[in-house]
């Protein structure tokens, strides 16, 4: 096996696996809420077998899927959900994809791998909080990226993506680098949107940008290269070739080890093994929807927090957890712990459980009974106020979070110069903080946000404030006559304590008195315009929504994964959302490395 020179210390694997994958790691695990996800032990048969076994049909695994089928490899690709896609075909459609490729160069985009290299390491920018971008992105890991980005544009529409005909701009992108334009938009085109349950209008579908233009393209051409996809199949463990049963020493269970030979599934309440006669690769999407999982990074992200892609793809961490309990490393934690602007963002569609600023559930979507309600869009925050699960007021609403570095932030840049950080205005407010802060009691988290409004802000927005717009049923939405009345019908399971009705009056009564004067003496909401006066009153959910996953497994630039010792581990890869080392939101790191992962294991050769 190959050791990686960075990592020498001599952290032993065995160590880590006894405390996590058998006996007091076994609790340990069922502590990060996913028991399902584990070291299999190997079958005794298996229940189906091919050369490569991609997890997840999103934005990594139909890539790699696809790539893996180029490369001669006989390739199942599992699903645990319904239908394909994952995030990415809820997603904007828009790609990060640089170094040169064939639309930057028709619009005389000047870009190469060097240069995207350079950007995406460059430790000198920061955003306006001060956090750096690309300071931990692993070299090899964004060197490997760069060297295929622009590649993958052209494969991508080889395999049948359209994207929009205009010069690639900076729409969708975060952490993309400083130097050259780098979005690029997948068409929707005439397919059905999951949110909608329907295709855009035919002019627009040439011309807009969504991850259905993406995944749809990818799915039939991977299904045209014999690609076999099996949905509602949730891997639940990985196999390494020395399984458990054979792996007693000394009396004790100890960590299997050797290649990663397959891995179990269950599809209906049953158990399916499947072999992967020359590698497994992890296309799982992260871990945001797995509250143990990514409070290991943020311990203030509780469960009350939203999570965009929800409730249609659930980023529940399976994959990472299976590969930890074979020794995996995490790599990056820096990346997911950063306070980057668009990881948490403010939420865009209040009323409902589900309400990131770019996805509105509507009734026409296949899950709407799922999300059960599509929102009410706020136009102008200063039509509400927000209030904590103790009825105050904790900041100015009409704040947002940071915004995410991108092509000309930073407006005379010198690359790795400390000069470029004193050209960044330090931006004190940030509303996601204040309402990740909470109450100050010892709640770890800051617990339910709720928007606060009256009869005449709902004329001033144009909300309908009945169903299917709010949910009711669940919780999420509430009216009264009376301000007290609503404080005291205010409740959901994350609304763990009743909220004071007296304070609820107070903070109303407080906030009208700054409509009165101007001036918000408290937070500087820039004055203040209208005040809440009007029966009935409104309680909407807004709870601070979180977006990306940026750490994850240890890879290196083949997209292998390795262990605490910085050993590769036979036949595993990763790469998206599930891999760590790379700080960029979104499809382009997954598009690329799920190429490159399917591309490596359909490579593998290997004996017996
Ligand atoms: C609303 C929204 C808008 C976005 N817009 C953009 C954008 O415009 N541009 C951009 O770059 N990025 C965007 N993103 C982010 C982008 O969609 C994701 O970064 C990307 O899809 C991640 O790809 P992935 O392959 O890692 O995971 P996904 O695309 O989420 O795919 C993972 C798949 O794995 C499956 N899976 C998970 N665990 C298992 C298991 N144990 N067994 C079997 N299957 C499993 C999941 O069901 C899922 O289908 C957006 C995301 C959202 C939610």
């Amino acid at each position: 096996m190959k050791k990686d020179k960075r990592n020498q210390q001599d952290f032993s694997r065995r160590d880590f696996l006894k405390t996590t994958a058998t006996g007091a790691g076994a609790a340990a695990l069922t502590g990060l809420g996913m028991e399902q996800a584990r070291a299999a032990e190997k079958p005794a048969h298996w229940d189906k077998e091919a050369d490569v076994v991609v997890i997840g049909a999103g934005a990594t695994g139909l890539p790699a899927a696809i790539q893996a089928a180029l490369g001669g490899a006989s390739v199942i690709v599992i699903e645990a959900n319904t239908g394909v896609g994952g995030h990415a075909i809820l997603s904007g459609g828009n790609l990060a994809l640089g170094g040169g490729t064939t639309r930057q160069k028709k619009y005389g985009v000047v870009d190469s791998p060097d240069l995207l290299f350079s950007d995406l390491t460059d430790w000198s920018v920061v955003e306006p909080n001060g956090f750096p971008d690309y300071r931990y992105n692993d070299k090899e890991v964004i060197r490997a990226f760069a060297d295929e980005s622009a590649n993958t544009y052209e494969w991508l529409l080889e395999h049948g993506v359209v994207f929009v005909d205009k010069i690639p701009d900076t729409l969708g992108g975060h952490a993309c680098g400083n130097s050259a334009p780098r979005e690029h938009h997948a068409a929707p085109m005439a397919w059905p949107l999951v949110q909608n349950g329907g295709p855009l209008p035919t002019d627009k579908g040439a011309t807009s940008s969504s991850g259905v233009g993406l995944i749809r393209p990818l799915e039939a051409s991977a299904r045209k290269l014999g690609v076999q996809i099996l949905l509602q199949h949730k891997m639940t463990g990985l196999i390494r070739e020395n399984g458990r049963e054979n792996a007693r020493e000394n009396g004790r269970d100890t960590p299997n080890s050797g290649r990663v030979v397959g891995i179990s599934a269950v599809n209906q309440g049953k158990t399916v093994n499947i072999r992967a006669r020359k590698g497994v690769i992890l296309g799982t999407g992260g871990h945001s929807s797995n509250v143990n999982f990514r409070r290991i990074f943020d311990p203030r992200l509780t469960e009350e927090y939203q999570v965009a892609g929800e409730p249609y793809s659930f980023q529940d961490a399976s994959g990472e957890i299976a590969a930890m309990s074979i020794g995996a490393s995490l790599w990056g934690a820096f990346n997911q712990t950063g306070e980057f602007g668009q990881n948490v963002t403010k939420a865009g569609w209040i009323g409902c459980q589900y309400g990131y600023v770019n996805l509105s559930w509507q009734p026409d979507s296949p899950i709407f009974s799922k999300a059960r309600a599509s929102g009410l869009f706020v136009k102008d925050y200063q039509d509400a106020i927000l209030v904590n699960i103790a009825g105050l007021r904790f900041y100015d609403e009409t704040q947002g979070q940071f915004p995410a570095n991108n092509y000309n932030s930073i407006k005379t840049y010198t690359p790795r110069s400390y000069r470029n950080a004193a050209d960044v205005k330090y931006e004190p407010s940030n509303f996601i903080n204040a309402a990740l802060a909470g109450t100050g009691d010892t709640t770890p988290g800051g617990g339910p946000i709720w928007a606060i409004f009256d009869a005449d802000a709902a004329k001033r927005e144009g909300w309908k404030v009945t169903p299917p717009y709010v949910d009711t049923v669940e919780g999420y939405f509430f009216s009264a006559d009376t301000l007290t009345e609503l404080a005291a019908k205010i409740a959901n399971k994350f609304q763990k304590k009743p909220m004071p009705p007296g304070a609820l009056q107070d903070t109303v009564t407080r906030y009208n008195s700054f409509v009165d004067a101007g001036k918000d003496a408290d937070f500087g909401k820039p004055a203040p315009k209208y005040k809440i006066q009007t029966p009935p009153y409104y309680a909407a959910w807004a709870t601070p929504v979180i977006h990306d996953t940026r750490s994850g497994l240890r890879i290196n630039g083949k997209c292998q994964v390795m262990d605490l010792n910085g050993e590769i581990i036979p036949g595993l890869y990763c790469g998206g959302e599930s891999a760590g080392g790379f700080s960029l939101h979104g499809l382009a790191r997954c598009a690329v490395q799920g190429r490159i992962a399917g591309k490596n294991a359909a490579a593998e050769t290997v004996k017996g």
